[in-house]
């Protein structure tokens, strides 16, 4: 940066401004320092706010797995790679997370399967082949439960009675915009929006909506009907209406309450006009809010009979 305004003072002279006050000399180790600390520091919170959506999204996509098409075995660890990280951010999540080229655990979700057979961060989950794989890749596990790992330098085997969750993957990307989005078969969350969502109940209703959108197949719903008519905001209405509606179910299923769900997306669209959760265009309209209370009095006429907990599909299902 420095070297660009100096070249660039070179060649327009007369252009360059200075200012007019002695300002302070910076100690070029206590820089480097300071700025070691900075990144430290982020990643801590980074990987705090990992451990939270890890933890709601897990129960959220073992619950509901029962109404999920695609659904695949897991033991409750998560991988991550140098890729898994934006550019910039890749030398300083190798420093502090050890991200490398080839997977790698980083967190370990207590109590989960992975953690009762002993598996911790830094392992490498192995295929059959001794490959280094993601925690989702196919045929980790034998029938028995039984999956090898390398742990120093040796391969190990450990065992785990896997869990039936819903197939989709739930990441966080480092950003300052609020937001949340379903890409068919992912579901993205930003560190402003999990700073944004106070409690575990207003994360759980943010990844419930997502998950909606990908389970009820409407991403390319939206590109074909965003194709076929040109209008986003007009199409993608119906489509937030339903991730709305299914969405408060997996919530209600995972066991987080859902009374304040109302105050959530007003004071998103209040705080927010623009944060999307593909609400780009419109804000939090009256007719939303009030479907999302009617939702929320169907699944507690639900509740007080015992009924399964299920949208309402037009057709059986
Ligand atoms: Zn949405």
């Amino acid at each position: 940066m420095h070297k660009t305004i100096s070249l660039s003072c070179l060649i327009f002279i007369s252009a360059c401004a200075s200012v007019e006050t002695r300002l302070p000399s910076v100690d070029p180790s206590a820089f480097a320092k300071e700025t070691a600390m900075q990144e430290s520091q982020a990643f801590i919170r980074y990987t705090d706010m990992l451990t939270r959506l890890d933890r709601v999204s897990a129960k959220i996509l073992k619950t509901n797995a029962q109404l999920c098409e695609k659904t695949r075995s897991d033991i409750g660890a998560r991988t991550h790679i140098s890729k898994s990280y934006s550019k910039h951010l890749r030398q300083a999540a190798a420093r502090q997370l050890g991200a490398k080229k080839t997977p790698s655990v980083l967190m370990v979700r207590p109590n989960s399967p992975a953690q009762i057979a002993g598996l911790i961060k830094g392992d490498v989950l192995l295929n059959k082949n001794n490959k280094s794989v993601s925690e989702n890749a196919k045929n980790i596990l034998g029938n028995d439960g039984q999956f090898k790992i390398r742990r120093a330098g040796k391969i190990m085997t450990l065992m785990a009675k896997p869990e039936t969750i819903c197939d989709y993957k739930v990441n966080l990307r480092m950003s300052g915009a609020v937001n949340a989005y379903a890409t068919g078969r992912a579901i993205i969350v930003t560190t402003a929006m999990i700073a944004f969502a106070k409690t575990d109940e207003e994360l759980a209703l943010v990844i419930g909506h997502e998950l909606a959108h990908n389970t009820m197949g409407h991403i390319p719903k939206i590109i074909r009907n965003v194709i076929l008519s040109g209008f986003a905001t007009r199409t993608t209405r119906p489509f937030e209406a339903e991730a709305d509606y299914v969405g408060l179910y997996y919530m209600a299923r995972a066991g987080y309450d859902f009374k304040d769900v109302e105050l959530f997306w007003r004071r998103l669209g209040v705080q927010h006009p623009k944060a999307i959760l593909r609400e780009k265009t419109h804000p939090m309209t009256p007719s939303r809010l009030l479907s999302i209370r009617s939702t929320a009095d169907e699944i507690r006429a639900k509740q007080k009979t015992g009924e399964t907990l299920r949208p309402n599909y037009i057709k059986p299902q």
